[in-house]
């Protein structure tokens, strides 16, 4: 569903990317981790075409996101993305947040929009709010609205770049629970994490990256039984 092949970026003369190669089979999870400033939020947001690469080639359901010719917002609206810090509109309510994409972008009837948005709500456990304001939930409530309207959106794939880093520790949980949910439900999906339990209990394959590089791309239980690299090693013993 998401293949990336040698793809390799630079900010001016700082090589943010350099040869890096993989993918996500459809109904995949991959785990994306490595210390912080090696390349994880880059490298995810090449995916949907958020950031332009120099070289490389990648594919989204057979889509050539590197195409000049590829019309990316179409590509775009495929692709669910959920960010560190939530990026719901603070002006629009819970079923608004969940139905303009669908409406705007896809075209949806209203009452369509609503009635998905709403399944999805449900499915994250936050239909009482619907008519909410998003500065009225909580963080963890917040993410958990962000995925829904992904979802709303019949995404064939969801990348995720650190969805519980800016959340207090009570609420990283409840936030996990749906992506682990997802994953068993079959998504594909791409996740930069550093929640090893969650990468234990749903990836099925870890990429560690350092420097640019993907050091490692490995099967789950050899990353975290027998990890290949030293800088793996390192890694691990520290978030462990
Ligand atoms: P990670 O998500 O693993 O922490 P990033 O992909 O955010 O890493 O960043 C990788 C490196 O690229 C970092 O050293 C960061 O400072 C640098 N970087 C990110 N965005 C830019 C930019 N727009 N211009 C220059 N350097 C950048
Ligand atoms: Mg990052």
């Amino acid at each position: 569903m998401i293949e990336i092949d040698k793809v390799s970026k630079w900010y001016g003369e700082f090589q943010v990317l350099a040869d890096c190669s993989t993918h996500v089979a459809r109904g995949d999870v991959v785990v994306v981790c490595g210390p912080s400033g090696s390349g994880k939020s880059t490298l995810i947001k090449t995916v949907n075409g958020l950031e332009a690469v120099q070289e490389g080639v990648i594919r989204v359901d057979g889509v050539l996101v590197t195409d000049r010719k590829t019309d990316l917002p179409r590509l775009r609206a495929k692709i669910g993305m959920v960010f560190q810090n939530f990026e719901l509109f603070p002006h629009l309510s819970v079923t608004e947040n969940l139905t303009l994409a669908q409406i705007r972008v896809l075209g949806r009837a209203k009452g369509e929009a609503v009635a998905r948005g709403l399944t999805y709500l449900d499915r994250v456990g936050l239909l009482a709010h619907r008519d909410k304001f998003p500065a009225q939930l909580s963080g963890g409530q917040q993410q958990r609205v962000a995925i829904a309207r992904a979802l709303a959106m019949d995404p064939v794939a969801m990348l995720f770049d650190e969805p519980t880093s800016a959340l207090d520790p009570e609420m990283i949980g409840e936030v996990l629970e749906v992506m682990v949910g997802l994953a068993q439900d079959g998504m594909t999906m791409m996740v930069v994490t550093h929640e090893m339990g969650f990468a234990r209990k749903v990836a099925d394959r870890i990429v560690f990256m350092d420097h640019g590089r993907i050091v490692e791309d490995t099967p789950k239980e050899e990353f975290f039984t027998a990890p290949r690299s030293a800088r793996a090693r390192e890694f691990l013993a520290k978030i462990i």
